[in-house]
C-alpha cells in the first residue's frame, strides 16, 4: 500500500464516554440487538437479538465450539436441559450460597455489589502502586470475607477504608445484605414447595451430573473435557450496561477432568489457550485484554483468574479460569448417593478427578467484539461508522453490489450473490449511490464489497473493495468464491 493510499481513511477521535450510547444505537438501527418487548416498554436486562445479532452471535458460538471440541481429540460436547432435579442446586451449594453481597448508596439510591467495591478499590491501589495499602486491604478482604459474619465486616470494612462508589464518587452506604441469584419457578399444576425447580444459573452442573454418562458413552480416559453451550439466569439486582449483565444469557462452558496433583500444569495451558483464542479467533485486540488473579476464592476453587476486556465502562470480566478442585464431583457423589470415581484402567486407581473450567459469557464477547470493532474514521474526508469485526465473525462477509442496475450489472450481481449464498452470507444491494451502499455495509462489518461494473461484463471481474482500507483490487469473477473462503480461515 502506498503512502497516498494509506492516506484515503483517517482516524477519527472518539471519547470513550460517547461509545456505548452509539453502540447502543447502532445495535438496534441496523438489527444486531433490540430491547426485550419493546412495545411494551421493554423488561429491564432481557434483550432479543435481531437478524444480524443472531448471525453474529452464532458465529462466536460456532468458534467457540469448534476450536474447544473439534480442535481437541479428548472433548466432546453436550447439551444438557435448563431444568434438573433441585438436588442438584442443593449439591452444587447454589441454593444455600449463591448470594451477592450487596449494598446501597442512601444518595444516589445506586445499588452494588460489596465485594465488587472492594475489588475495584484494590484494582485502584495496585494500579496506584501504594503497596502498603494494598497489603493492608488484601489481608482486612480476606479476614472479611471469611467471617463468620461476612455481611458486617465487608461493611465495616467498606466504612473503615473510606471505599466510595467509582461512578458516583459518593459512599453513602446502607448495611450490606445477601441476595440469592436463582430464578425459582413451579413444575406441575400445585404450587408447592415439593414441585420447586430452578432455572439454572450456570451450565456447569449439567456437565458434572453427565460425568459418567459421558465418559462410558464416548469411551473417554482422564484427561478430557466436556463442553457445553447453553442458556443460563440469574436474578442480578444491579443491572445496566446493555447486555454486559443480563438475567438470561448464554455460557460457553468446558470443564476439564484430571487426575489430582496435575491440575496446575493443565490450568496454565488452559490459561494460555483461553487468552490466545480472543486475539486469533476472534480479532480482539490484545491491548485490550487483562488478566485478573482472583485473591478471594469462590469456596470450591484453588486458583481462579479471570479474563478481563476493557469495554468503554471499564475493565470487567468476559472469561472465567477456575481450578475448582474435586469440590463438584464430591459433593454430587454425597447428595445423589452415586460413585463419581474415575478408575484408570491402566494403574487400577481410583479418584475423583479435579476439575479446570473455562468459562465464558458469549452475550459479553459479543458486546466487546462491538466495542473493540467500532470505529469512527474519514474516508477522502468523508465520515463513516466503521464496525472493524475481523471476518470470521462479522455477520456478512460480502455484499455485491452493481454499479447500476440497467445494462446487465443487476443480473450479473444478482447471479453472482447467489452463487455465492451457497457458501456465505452475502448480501445484494442495488439501492441507492455506490457510496451510500458501501456506507452501509461499513456500518455493520462486511469485510468485503463486490461491484460488477461495465468491465465486469467484458471482461469477466469484479472489484474487491475491503472495508478498513477502502482499497480496490480487481480480480476474476471466477476467483470469487476461493477469494472469500482464504479470508475465513
Ligand atoms: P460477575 O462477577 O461479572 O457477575 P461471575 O464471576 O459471576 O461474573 P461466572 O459465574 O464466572 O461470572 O460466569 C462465567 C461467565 O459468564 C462470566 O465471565 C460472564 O462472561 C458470564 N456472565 C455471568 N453473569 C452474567 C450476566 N448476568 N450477564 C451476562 N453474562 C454473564
Amino acid at each position: 500500500m502506498s503512502n497516498s493510499e494509506q492516506k484515503r481513511v483517517q482516524s477519527l477521535n472518539l471519547p470513550p464516554d460517547k461509545v456505548m450510547h452509539k453502540l447502543v444505537s447502532l445495535a438496534k438501527r441496523r438489527g444486531f440487538i433490540f430491547p426485550s418487548s419493546e412495545i411494551y416498554e421493554g423488561l429491564s436486562s432481557c434483550f432479543d437479538y435481531g437478524p444480524l445479532g443472531s448471525e453474529l452471535k452464532r458465529n462466536i458460538k460456532d468458534l467457540w465450539w469448534n476450536s474447544m471440541t473439534r480442535r481437541h481429540h479428548n472433548i466432546v460436547g453436550i447439551d444438557a436441559s435448563i431444568m434438573m432435579n433441585p438436588r442438584v442446586w442443593e449439591a452444587s451449594g447454589h441454593v444455600s450460597s449463591f448470594n451477592d453481597p450487596m449494598i446501597d448508596d442512601k444518595t444516589t439510591k445506586r445499588r452494588y455489589r460489596a465485594d465488587h467495591l472492594i475489588e475495584n478499590h484494590i484494582e485502584k491501589l495496585r494500579r496506584e502502586g501504594k503497596e502498603e495499602d494494598l497489603l493492608r486491604v488484601q489481608t482486612a478482604y480476606e479476614a472479611a470475607a471469611g467471617a463468620t459474619d461476612s455481611n458486617r465486616a465487608l461493611y465495616e470494612m467498606i466504612m473503615a477504608e473510606g471505599i466510595k462508589a467509582q461512578d458516583t464518587g459518593s459512599g453513602d452506604w446502607t448495611e450490606v445484605r445477601q441476595f440469592n441469584l436463582m430464578f425459582q419457578c413451579n413444575m406441575g399444576a400445585v404450587a408447592d414447595t415439593s414441585s420447586i425447580v430452578y432455572l439454572r444459573p450456570e451450565t456447569a452442573q449439567g456437565i458434572f451430573v453427565n460425568f459418567h454418562n459421558v465418559r462410558e458413552s464416548s469411551r473417554m480416559k482422564v484427561p478430557f473435557g466436556i463442553a457445553q453451550i447453553g442458556k443460563a439466569f440469574r436474578n442480578e439486582i444491579v443491572k445496566g450496561n446493555f447486555i454486559f449483565r443480563m438475567v438470561e444469557f448464554e455460557q460457553m462452558e468446558m470443564q476439564f477432568f484430571v487426575k489430582p496433583g496435575t491440575q496446575a500444569e493443565a490450568f496454565e495451558a488452559w490459561r494460555e489457550e483461553r487468552f490466545n483464542w480472543y486475539t486469533s479467533s476472534l480479532g480482539i485486540s490484545r491491548e485490550k485484554l487483562h488478566w485478573y488473579r482472583h485473591d478471594k476464592l469462590a469456596h470450591y476453587a484453588d486458583l481462579a483468574y479471570d479474563i478481563k476486556f476493557e469495554f468503554p465502562f471499564g475493565i470487567e470480566e468476559i472469561e472465567g479460569i477456575h481450578s475448582r478442585t474435586d469440590f463438584d464431583l464430591k459433593q454430587h457423589q454425597e447428595f445423589s448417593g452415586k460413585n463419581m470415581e474415575y478408575i484408570d484402567q491402566l494403574t487400577n486407581e481410583r479418584y475423583l478427578p479435579y476439575v479446570v473450567e473455562t468459562s465464558a459469557g458469549c452475550d459479553r464477547l459479543f458486546l466487546a467484539l462491538l466495542a473493540d470493532a467500532y470505529t469512527e474514521d474519514a474516508v477522502d474526508g468523508e465520515e463513516r461508522v466503521v464496525l472493524r469485526l475481523s471476518p470470521k465473525v462479522a455477520p456478512v462477509k460480502a455484499a455485491v453490489l452493481p454499479l447500476m442496475k440497467k445494462g446487465g450489472m443487476g443480473e450479473a450481481a444478482a447471479k453472482l450473490h447467489d452463487e455465492l449464498s451457497t457458501d456465505f452470507l452475502v448480501q445484494y444491494d442495488d439501492a441507492g449511490s455506490i457510496g451510500k451502499r458501501y456506507r452501509r455495509q461499513d456500518e455493520i462489518g462486511t469485510p468485503f464489497c463486490i461491484t460488477v461494473d461495465h468491465q465486469s461484463l467484458e471482461e469477466h471481474t469484479v472489484t474487491v473493495r475491503y472495508r478498513d482500507s477502502a482499497l480496490q483490487e480487481r480480480i476474476d469473477l471466477s476467483r470469487v468464491k476461493e477469494f472469500l473462503a482464504s479470508k475465513l480461515v
